[in-house]
């Protein structure tokens, strides 16, 4: 017989059928007479639930049907009598595929932390809320790729392992076969990469954009989605060491359709997740309001998920520029109190604190800040007609703060090979980047959005650890 999973067999279209069921006991309970298992099988967060009659199933049986082991069911799907569910199983048969023994399972019934779940990462997708955050992951991807392929633009796979440091930041994985406890060294005694596997120093990505830009040249649009690499040492709750990226570039942008288009792009993957995970987003939303029951009046959400996400995509985003955003923060309150921990003034790059002011207490929405001083920007952004701001756009999320990093490039070889010179990064080492500007060079823009703090927004987990399925971050690689 062909199993039929929970998702499909709670639509009640095999009522009065025989079906099969497959699955992870969620709980047990009962009585002398009869025993209630609660199954999932992570199509949905609903169970469906198998009734026992105790008659038909020996204790021998039944005592292997444990929290956490795996079974299959057979028997008909009815209408149910009980609460909590439309449809259950009246079970004629019951398998233990794998025992779970109940004194060293660690998922209890109770509710774990999340701290907890944590070093049990290898059992929590089998929990409510890591199977909602996990299902909604999955829908946001889809949503990713269905956005761009309808807009015609060309997934590129850009290299995990590279020779250029995107940045010019450092923070990078080395990547090596060279023997540690004694490497080769050149006569000035330093490490010789060009005995290294690829004859250079080579590292993990940290972005793929300039090679993005290189395809852009030639399909017009492309995008990527891949995993990024920074050894950057911040434990925060918005920063993992590899984090997943979407990037895409487009031949012919300017800032402000490259803005439009991170503005519809975010409308349209939220959307996605609302109409196709509901139940999911419904879910985690009701943890964040019990969650909100131990907090202070003031620091409790004014709105639920499910508003918040809704609201996002049915208003427009507020759009200012850094020297304006940076006039609204001297002139608040907050600042005037002296609540800001870092400093506000003209050529300083906003902090977390100041991005949250801006969205969170200014706005309420939102908001994306163009034109950055140049200074405390990449190289490659195109400097502005001031000479002292770059077209880069930060699109701010309430709840998270930077969600997308972006501008239009430099496109002008001049230019560029002088701010590369500012920076540090020599010609030599961007030789075919450069190229680009010397071979049918054109306006460009493109943008990257952390696909985990989308997650993030979009789940309302507070924690970037726990929207990727087995996180990475200092001192932590455990699965
Ligand atoms: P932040 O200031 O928050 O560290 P950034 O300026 O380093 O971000 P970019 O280099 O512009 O970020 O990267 C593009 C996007 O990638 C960011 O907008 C953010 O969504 C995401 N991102 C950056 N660093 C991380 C990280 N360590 N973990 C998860 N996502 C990240
Ligand atoms: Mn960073």
């Amino acid at each position: 017989m062909q199993r039929t999973k929970v998702k499909d067999l709670l639509t009640g279209a095999e009522a009065g059928k025989e079906v099969l069921l497959k699955g992870w006991v969620r709980t047990k309970r009962g009585n002398k007479f009869v025993s209630f298992i609660a199954v999932n099988d992570g199509s949905t967060i609903h169970n469906l639930q198998v009734v026992a009659d105790t008659e038909k199933f020996s204790e021998e049986v039944l005592k292997d049907v444990t929290t956490g082991a795996a079974i299959a069911v057979t028997g008909e799907l009815v209408a149910s009598q009980g609460k909590g569910q439309a449809y259950e199983i009246q079970a004629s048969a019951i398998e233990v595929l794998g025992k779970a023994d109940p004194e060293t399972y660690p998922l209890q019934k109770k509710a774990h932390s999340l701290e907890f779940l944590r070093e049990i990462a290898h059992l929590r997708f089998r929990t409510n809320t890591f199977g909602a955050v996990f299902r909604v992951r999955n829908s946001l991807a889809f949503a990713v790729h269905r956005f761009f392929n309808e807009k015609g633009f060309v997934y590129m796979h850009t290299p995990i392992v590279t020779a250029s440091d995107a940045e010019g930041a450092g923070e990078m994985f080395r990547v090596t076969t060279l023997d540690l406890d004694n490497p080769p060294r050149t006569e000035e005694g330093k490490i010789n990469f060009e005995e290294d596997f690829f004859g250079k120093a080579t590292n993990l990505t940290v972005s793929g954009q300039l090679e993005g830009e290189l395809a852009a040249m030639a399909f017009s649009d492309i995008y990527t989605f891949g995993p990024t690499f920074r050894a950057e040492n911040s434990n925060t709750t918005r920063h993992l060491a590899e984090f997943w990226m979407i990037e895409p570039e487009m031949a012919f942008y300017n800032l402000k359709m490259n803005a439009d288009l991170a503005e519809e792009f975010i409308k349209y993957i939220i959307r996605y997740a609302l109409q196709n995970n509901r139940e999911d987003i419904e879910f985690l939303g009701q943890r964040l309001v019990e969650e909100d029951k131990s907090k202070p009046q003031n620091e409790r959400q004014e709105m639920t998920l499910l508003e918040k996400l809704e609201f996002v995509v049915n208003s427009s985003f507020e759009r200012v520029t850094y020297t304006e955003a940076i006039d609204i923060l001297l002139n608040s309150n907050h600042y005037k109190k002296k609540k800001f921990q870092y400093e506000v003034s003209w050529g300083v790059d906003l902090q977390s604190e100041h991005e949250r002011y801006l969205v969170e207490k200014h706005f309420k929405k939102p908001v994306i800040v163009t034109d950055y001083p140049k200074d405390i920007k990449a190289f490659y952004m195109r400097v502005n007609d001031d000479g002292k701001t770059v077209a880069a756009m930060d699109i701010l999320a309430p709840g998270i703060g930077e969600i997308v990093g972006g501008s239009q490039r430099e496109e002008r070889l001049d230019v560029l090979v002088e701010r590369m010179k500012g920076v540090g990064i020599h010609e030599e080492d961007l030789w075919w980047y450069l190229d680009t500007r010397r071979f049918g060079g054109c306006p460009h823009a493109g943008f990257g959005l952390g696909f985990e703090r989308m997650v993030q927004f979009v789940t309302g987990m507070g924690n970037i650890r726990d929207v990727i399925p087995f996180p990475r971050t200092p001192q932590n690689a455990e699965f």
